[in-house]
């Protein structure tokens, strides 16, 4: 990659308390930019002031959501170093989610520095607070501004950047969830895999029904036979099924997710057995009825891992671990937050320092 050039901003936001941020709505005081053109490819990395962007509106991203994104985190470590969680996962995760929606990848070693450089520029941003975290979200927009149906011949990656506080403010909390019968997030041939704004659209309306009734989150099901589990919200999904860990296989419906990977990588660190596979809906409510279904939870970068006390079926109802969190569930959330947070050893070398 060229140099990255940096413009400052002239002055600087105040940093907000930690403890009353909501997720992803405060920014930091830069962000990254690097533009694209058919013929002449990725150029212009640069670090600029955080504002609105000049778009067309014929911005091919505004019509036909040619678009694709990640989320990562800076963490604080106890000795004031800054660290990342696997950004190459990130990187190669976006260069397939490219490849999906026609749009020119980044390689993952630019991909990696850019994101280093802003939070080398932003570092006084990264809270140090416990649980608290600085998210990154690196985004690929079509900005040719056409209203042909093609892939567009311009782009802009930007990264920006966004303090979050503690996920839970009082200890991790199960949550009730509800099998989606209805709506589908992705079919196979579809997007399912890739993370493009599409995939969201799609799914909003069926995450204000569930939560007009009271849930949390939708546990959807898989988009031909509506029968097999595939995500819950936007996580993925595990089940500690007797002595072992059931999670549905990527099979191209399902986001493969860097925490679902690493909980996988844990629990065979561990020898608890980990199977990939398709797991119905039917399965599981029955493994729940004769006690066979111990504990349940969604893995994502934002809540790391998330309980699952409680789901609903068409009217039947599931208890998992009395409604509370489970001791392997709680076994995962505290190695991985305290890798990432950097407050016990990386046996796996997933942390990098931002130097
Ligand atoms: C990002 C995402 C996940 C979780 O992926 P992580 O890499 O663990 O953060 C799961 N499902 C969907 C739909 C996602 O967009």
């Amino acid at each position: 990659m060229e140099t990255i050039t940096i413009t400052r901003a002239e002055r600087l936001k105040q940093k907000p308390d930690p403890d009353t941020l909501e997720f992803g709505k405060v920014f930091t005081d830069h962000m990254f930019l690097m533009n694209y053109e058919a013929g002449r490819g990725w150029h212009d990395p640069r670090i600029v002031p955080y504002g609105p962007l000049m778009l067309d509106p014929s911005a091919m991203v505004l019509h036909y959501a040619q678009e694709v994104f990640e989320g990562l985190k800076a963490y604080r470590r106890p000795d004031g170093q800054i660290q990342l969680f696997r950004p190459e996962e990130n990187g190669k995760r976006m260069i397939n989610s490219c490849e999906r929606m026609c749009i020119p990848p980044v390689s993952v070693e630019n991909f990696v520095e850019a994101v280093k450089a802003i939070v080398r520029e932003e570092k006084d941003w990264v809270p140090s607070a416990p649980d608290t975290s600085l998210y990154i979200r690196p985004f690929i927009i079509a900005t040719e501004p056409c209203l042909g149906v093609h892939a567009a011949l311009r782009y802009i990656f930007c990264i920006i950047c966004s303090p979050v506080g503690a996920y839970y403010a009082s200890g991790i909390d199960p949550v009730r969830i509800f099998v989606e019968n209805e709506d589908v997030r992705a079919v196979r041939g579809g997007t399912g895999f890739t993370k493009c704004g599409g995939n969201y659209a799609a799914s909003i309306r069926a995450s204000e029904r569930a939560e007009e009734k009271g849930f949390t989150q939708v546990l959807w099901l898989d988009g031909v036979e509506r029968k097999y589990i595939e995500e819950v919200g936007s996580m993925n999904v595990l089940f500690k099924l007797d002595d072992k860990v059931v999670t549905p296989m990527l099979s191209g419906s399902v986001l493969p997710g860097i925490t679902r990977r690493s909980c996988i990588e844990l629990l065979e660190s561990w020898d608890i057995p980990v199977e990939e596979r398709l797991i119905s809906a039917q399965e599981l409510f029955d493994a729940a009825d004769t006690g066979h279904l111990e504990e349940a939870w969604g893995s994502g970068t934002a809540a790391v891992i998330s309980p699952i006390g409680e789901m609903d079926w068409n009217g039947r109802k599931a208890l998992l671990n009395q409604g509370k969190t489970g001791p392997l569930t709680q076994r995962l959330y505290d190695t991985l937050t305290g890798i990432q947070w950097g407050k016990i050893p990386d046996p796996f070398g997933w942390t990098e320092i931002v130097t």
